[in-house]
């Protein structure tokens, strides 16, 4: 049994590793619960195993997402699209355990960036061109980190980040980001807007209700969507599920975002639903959460 909420239900962002976690049963269990998209962005390329050396050696790790992608969508009512990046995380890898100066590891991580793109339909999010392709990105993904750094590191970091930018004004295609926690993000905005990217088109992925600059993608607990729907501004709902054995009790999991709609409907939050699920989602990625809908 399926429960229709009567509404398309995106998940802004999760990640599905078919080959270590639940992967396709994830999605079985977010459809039941009346979700109908998915944003699947790919798990950080170290926690599938891979230790890279160069962009193109990322390639493996974002064909796992194409094809965990094109699985989900065959469940959806609705369907999945494809964001793909490089971890903020990696630049400690690189430095701290192989012992990258941090020139160095932006320089691969930048590269990784490039081949992300590649993947990216040309005008993806811009709303006018033709449908995503299953095969292709919808988005790209890049940040810094959350954690304190050295200075090299954060300078690292934020080029990394506005490269990213670079790329999604060039693309045409929205931007996630991975960042320290924070409700105002105004710099990176204004990072955006020198390099031609619409701010609308960055969205802070773990968000709270409230952001100063790009769109927050909200975690999706009560206390931080009670804010967001007070607000009326653009934003989407996520659960950052990381679908990892290891770390079962680490977020929330694949049924949460469709089980707050519910929780919202009972509080009257309706405006907020369709800002959340149907309005943003155009806004942002250009895409059409109401006509990809099946049934
Ligand atoms: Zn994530």
């Amino acid at each position: 049994m399926t429960d229709d909420l009567g509404t398309p239900v995106l998940d802004d962002h999760l990640h599905l590793d078919p080959d270590h976690g639940r992967g396709i049963e994830a999605v079985k269990d977010f459809a039941r619960s009346g979700g109908t998209h998915l944003l699947v962005v790919n798990k950080p390329s170290w926690l599938l195993g891979y230790e890279v050396e160069t962009g193109e050696d990322f390639r493996p790790v974002f064909e796992t997402t194409l094809d965990v992608v094109e699985r989900a969508t065959e469940i959806l009512d609705g369907r999945a699209w494809p964001v793909l990046g490089v971890h903020p995380g990696l630049v400690s890898k690189l430095v701290d355990d192989r012992g990258f100066d941090p020139e160095a590891a932006r320089d691969l991580m930048q590269a990784g960036l490039d081949v992300a793109a590649e993947y990216v339909a040309a005008g993806a999010s811009g709303g006018a061109g033709d449908p995503v392709g299953e095969r292709e990105a919808l988005a790209l993904k890049t940040g810094r980190p959350h954690y304190d750094t050295t200075d090299a590191v954060w300078e690292a970091s934020n080029a990394v980040l506005r490269h990213g930018l670079e790329l999604g004004a060039e693309r045409d295609c929205a931007v996630q980001l991975h960042t320290e926690a924070s409700d105002d993000l105004t710099e990176i905005a204004g990072w955006a807007e020198d390099a031609g990217l619409d701010p609308l088109k960055v969205v802070k992925h773990y968000a709270g209700g409230e952001l100063a600059g790009p769109t927050p993608s909200v975690m999706s607990e009560k206390e931080r969507l009670d804010v967001a729907a007070d607000r009326a501004d653009p934003f989407l709902m996520e659960t950052d599920f990381v679908d990892d054995p290891d770390r079962p009790g680490a977020v929330m999991g694949p049924k949460t975002v469709p089980r707050r709609v519910r929780w919202m409907r009972e509080q009257g939050y309706d405006d907020a639903i369709r800002n959340a699920h149907v309005q943003t989602p155009k806004k942002v990625y250009g895409i059409d959460t109401e006509t990809t809908l099946d049934r």
